[in-house]
């Protein structure tokens, strides 16, 4: 089964997915994540990559379903994964149909005033990637990572203000009416992400068992 995790930036998609990922045993894919590590070499489509992602819009339609068709076709992938991200628009979402069917989408609905607070105070551990927030979630002693101990931490080029407007403006565009295409449908589950992190890591849980489980039934 692959999870589907789709929401605005800032929603808590990458940090409960590193969560669920550990406790269901399921591996990560995130296209945010795959595009930034893709945009280090220095060629010309990767170039544009860059530039797209640092304004804070959608890199091209078939540029992203052809690397994730490539990594859900992998061995590690076969018991499913979270994917993170993707699809974010109706085109990929169709396109996302014909490589698998088996699916299951969790909404992670929050108000735009938390992400754009959320999205300014985030920073990930430079060597394990473990996400913290400078208003909400710090590491326990300064300046070193909870999980790896590691001093060494990364800011998102595109955090910034003007790429958060924009990247908010790209969601309701293109991603509400892919929201609604799958409320549609009997795989939709919303979950609130206001909220703490903790109680949302328990929701998520029992949405994931309890989405299992109608599968499992159909
Ligand atoms: P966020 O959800 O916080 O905006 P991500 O890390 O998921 O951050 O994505 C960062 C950027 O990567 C996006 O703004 C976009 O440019 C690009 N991107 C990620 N996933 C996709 C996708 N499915 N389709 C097109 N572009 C994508």
């Amino acid at each position: 089964m692959i999870l589907i995790f789709i929401g605005p930036p800032g929603s808590g998609k990458g940090t409960q997915a590193q969560v669920l990922s550990k406790k269901l045993n399921l591996p990560h894919v995130s296209t945010g994540d795959i595009l930034r590590n893709a945009v280090d070499s220095d060629d010309e489509d990767n170039k544009l990559v860059q530039k797209l992602m640092s304004e804070g819009k959608l890199v091209d339609d078939n540029l992203v379903n052809k690397i994730v068709k490539k990594f859900l076709s992998k061995d590690e992938y076969k018991n499913g994964c979270i994917l993170d991200g993707y699809p974010r628009n109706l085109e990929q979402g169709k396109f996302l149909e014909t490589v698998t069917k088996n699916i299951v989408v969790i909404y992670f609905n929050v108000s735009e005033d938390v992400t754009i607070k959320r999205i300014l105070g985030r920073f990930s551990c430079a060597q394990c990637g473990k996400i913290y927030n400078s208003y909400y979630s710090k590491p326990k002693e300064d300046n070193k990572c909870d999980i790896c101990g590691s001093d060494k931490f990364i800011y998102r080029t595109d955090d910034n203000k003007e790429s958060i407007m924009q990247r908010l403006k790209v969601y309701k565009a293109e991603t509400f009416p892919l929201i609604d295409y799958y409320s549609k449908q009997k795989y939709l589950y919303t979950i609130n992400t206001d909220r703490d992190i903790k109680e949302t890591e328990k929701e998520m849980l029992d949405i994931c068992t309890k989405a299992s489980y109608t599968k499992l039934q159909n």
